[in-house]
């Protein structure tokens, strides 16, 4: 009998505003790849659906998954907790699938702590001026906020240097090719219904 063959896990960390949601966006166009939709309790953005962005759960329900150890990892960021739910994960490596997850560096930490195998990457902006000329750009954060992605974007800088690969996003389309090079994904993207991605159309996983 053939062997199953195993999937993989990719971890894709770095500041907010680093442009990893847009790289993990196209990344996860590719066949064979699927997003880790993740528990969280913060509040849906505008346009985020449940299961597909995000699982947006309430804080009890959060720490019922806590309980019931159904979290590889999970991690609170910027006041609210995120974290990556096992089973998804397991069908999806069980499946032979690329499974990515798009995590801070505590929860990166917390897989390496557990000896989870993977390609962790991390994606950096050019420079600290660069990233808080694009956060100013977005328009979606107050000065206040803006002050505090850069402070904590100084300390998840710091993490780099425990990844295995660093991506610096100069340029969008560059960055993504370095990505999908490091992963050996060639193959033609899908387009059209199917496509997925955190901030807009991510897959939903059942
Ligand atoms: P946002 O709320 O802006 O979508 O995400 C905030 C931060 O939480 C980002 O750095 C994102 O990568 C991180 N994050 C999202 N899901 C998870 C998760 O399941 N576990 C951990 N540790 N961090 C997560």
């Amino acid at each position: 009998m053939k062997a199953a063959r195993r999937g993989r896990l990719v971890v894709i960390s770095g500041p907010s505003g680093s442009g990893k949601s847009s790289i993990c966006r196209a990344i996860c166009r590719f066949p064979g790849v699927e997003f880790s939709v993740s528990a969280t309790t913060r509040r849906p953005r505008p346009g985020e659906r449940d299961g597909v962005e995000y699982r947006f759960r309430s804080r009890r329900e959060f720490e019922r998954l806590v309980a019931q150890d159904a979290l590889l990892e999970w991690a609170r960021v910027h006041d609210n907790l995120y974290g990556t739910l096992r089973a998804p994960l397991e069908r999806a490596l069980r499946r032979g699938k690329t499974f990515v997850l798009e995590i801070d560096v505590q929860g990166a930490q917390t897989l390496r702590a557990k000896g989870v195998e993977g390609i962790f990457v991390f994606i950096a902006p050019p420079s600290m001026r660069d990233l808080r000329r694009r956060l100013v750009a977005r328009g979606t954060d107050t000065p206040a906020v803006v002050e505090r992605r850069m402070r904590n974007a100084r300390r998840e800088m710091r993490h780099a240097k425990r990844y295995d690969r660093v991506v610096v996003n100069d340029d969008l389309s560059r960055a993504i090719a370095e990505v999908r090079s490091i992963l050996g994904l060639r193959a033609s993207r899908r387009t059209g219904r199917g496509a997925s991605s955190r901030a807009r159309s991510r897959r939903r996983v059942a």
